[in-house]
């Protein structure tokens, strides 16, 4: 009898009008991610199933895609006929090594003429029987024997992973991400991608104040995440203007804010050109000045599309924990600067003020500045310049 793999969607169930739309997006990103393995894939409404062997290797792959709930690990017989299920457990738990277990019977195919309780009930007798040391216990057995009759067939459950849940990448629109190169933003794109979005990055580069290491860095961490979005892609922007203008300007306390805001109008209008619906960003409220309430209500008022904030309202702990489980975080940890710590100023304003930040904006023309910048952004390769 030949183990195969039982795919589960989960949250996908609850979206009963997509259905078809979740199933295939899931199928095609679960084929791609098998790309090179010897397999093979059934799909169904509620299920797919893979035949392999080497399960292990498949697993480990599918522990990577968002949109599974569980991956189950069980035995499939064709033939539904009850003396072959009965034959099928016998042989299943012929070396076993529980003492008390019951069985638990879902009846998917409600034409199956027999039901449920009564086909737990004949397997049970049929394990007593055979096994003299087994003694069903209902409350708390050692182990339970789950079983599944489906129209494609027969399923007993031998194992289960649990997935990583979340809605198939690119069941949604496309989202422009701001990186940086720190722990939140890598953050922020594994939760948008969990929500189904498809996520590009940009990253506002200041040569030369921020060096090669901080781009690699960047590079480096948007392909730990391509484990979860092949796709990824990576946008720079020469920013390094821009900065030198703004901070020309005696921004002082103000600085971040204005630098900010010039980021925000770029990563905007760069996404409606593009055709990006949404701006991912890393901000996390409180953290920093810039963070603030105020703070991101002044930098907010210059975008134009929808601003999503994954880890607003995570702890720094619950940020970093989420990092570690992805595989970003020693990476995010390396300490190379982005360009906001080089200007940064002694005491940023946590409570700036609107017509403040415009009353420094009106020294320069920040249309033209925007429009420069714009004119700098470059789609970058993700190999690595020099090693870190
Ligand atoms: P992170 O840990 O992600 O670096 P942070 O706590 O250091 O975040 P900030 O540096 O204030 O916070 O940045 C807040 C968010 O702004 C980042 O998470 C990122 O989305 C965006 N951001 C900051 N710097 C850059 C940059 N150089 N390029 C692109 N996006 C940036
Ligand atoms: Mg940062």
């Amino acid at each position: 009898m030949e183990k195969i793999l039982m795919i589960k969607y989960g949250e996908l169930t609850t979206k009963k009008g997509n259905r078809n739309l979740f199933v295939d997006t899931l199928y095609n990103n679960i084929v791609k991610k098998l790309d090179g393995l010897n397999y093979t894939i059934k799909k169904y409404r509620s299920r797919m199933y893979i035949i392999s062997d080497n399960i292990k290797k498949i697993i480990e792959k599918l522990e990577e895609v968002f949109g599974i709930y569980e991956i189950d690990i069980v035995y499939k017989l064709d033939n539904k006929d009850i003396e072959t299920i009965k034959n099928s457990i016998i042989e299943i738990y012929k070396d076993h090594d529980f003492k008390t277990f019951k069985v638990k019977t879902k009846r998917a195919d409600k034409n199956y003429e027999i039901d449920s309780m009564e086909i737990s009930r004949i397997l049970g007798e049929e394990l007593l029987k055979k096994y003299s040391d087994l003694k069903v216990n209902v409350k708390n057995p050692d182990k339970v024997i789950n079983l599944e009759i489906r129209e494609e067939g027969v399923f007993i459950y031998y194992d289960k992973v649990k997935g990583l849940g979340g809605y198939p990448v690119g069941i949604q629109d496309r989202a422009l991400a701001m990186i940086s190169g720190g722990i939140d933003s890598p953050v922020a794109i594994y939760l948008a991608l969990k929500k189904g979005i498809h996520v590009d990055c940009i990253y506002f580069d200041s040569p030369p104040h921020t060096s090669i290491d901080a781009l690699n860095k960047v590079k480096k961490l948007i392909k730990i995440l391509k484990k979860y979005d092949s796709d990824i892609k990576l946008y720079v922007v020469n920013f390094s203007n821009a900065q030198e203008e703004i901070y020309a300007h005696k921004a002082n306390s103000y600085m971040i804010t204005l630098m900010r805001r010039m980021m925000y109008r770029v990563a905007c209008t760069f996404a409606g050109e593009i055709g990006y619906s949404a701006v991912i960003t890393g901000e996390s409220i409180g953290q920093v000045a810039s963070q603030t309430l105020p703070s991101l209500s002044v930098i907010n008022e210059v975008t134009n599309v929808p601003v999503i904030r994954p880890v607003a309202c995570l702890d720094k702990i619950e940020i970093m924990d989420i990092a570690r489980k992805i595989g970003t975080y020693e990476t995010s940890i390396l300490p190379y600067e982005d360009c906001c710590t080089i200007f940064l100023p002694k005491h940023p304003v946590i409570n700036p003020k609107l017509y403040i930040t415009e009353q420094i904006e009106n020294r320069f023309d920040c249309f033209k500045l925007t429009v420069n910048t714009l004119n700098n952004i470059k789609e970058e390769s993700l190999e690595e310049k020099s090693v870190l």
